[in-house]
């Protein structure tokens, strides 16, 4: 296993919108292990490929104490979302920032496993706080991107 490069703002590869896994083959395998490796080796409870510079929708959690129960998400997609949260969030590639963000309280997502059998995982608390961190990351998004845009409605439409 190979632990990678995690990129870091503002690296303008963060910005990046993943393209979907359509070979379940032995170089996903490999990401998905090496992924779970970096993430773990962090420490972080979810990676997205994006962060390694790999533009594939392919996500990696693990918010167990005992990192002993990773999932993987390929291609996921959140179909219901439900409530309000607000979760003091940080991340891989925003090194020592935290700040709270409004998300979904709970949610269903379908994705893939890595051997391309589909899967729903129903998710609430952290859980969901982490899929949903970690999807914006497939579409090019970091979490303080949600910050500006609260900052930016409290502006005078004047001002
Ligand atoms: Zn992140």
């Amino acid at each position: 296993m190979t632990i990678l490069n995690i990129l870091t703002l503002p690296d303008k590869r963060l910005k990046t919108i993943a393209d979907p896994v359509v070979s379940f083959d032995a170089d996903l395998k490999k990401l998905t292990k090496d992924m779970l490796e970096t993430m773990y080796d962090a420490p972080g409870i979810g990676l997205a490929a994006t962060q390694v510079d790999v533009h594939k929708q392919v996500v990696v959690i693990d918010i167990s104490e005992d990192k002993n129960n990773p999932i993987c998400l390929i291609n996921p997609k959140i179909v219901e979302k439900n409530g309000l949260q607000t979760h003091e969030e940080g991340c891989l590639s925003v090194p020592n920032i935290y700040a709270k963000v409004k998300r979904a309280s709970s949610i269903v997502v379908e994705a893939q496993n890595e051997t391309g059998e589909n899967i729903t995982i129903v998710a609430d608390e952290l859980l969901a706080v982490c899929i949903q961190h970690e999807l914006d990351h497939l579409k090019g998004i970091v979490f303080l991107d949600h910050l500006s845009v609260m900052i930016a409605s409290y502006r005078s439409p004047a001002g």
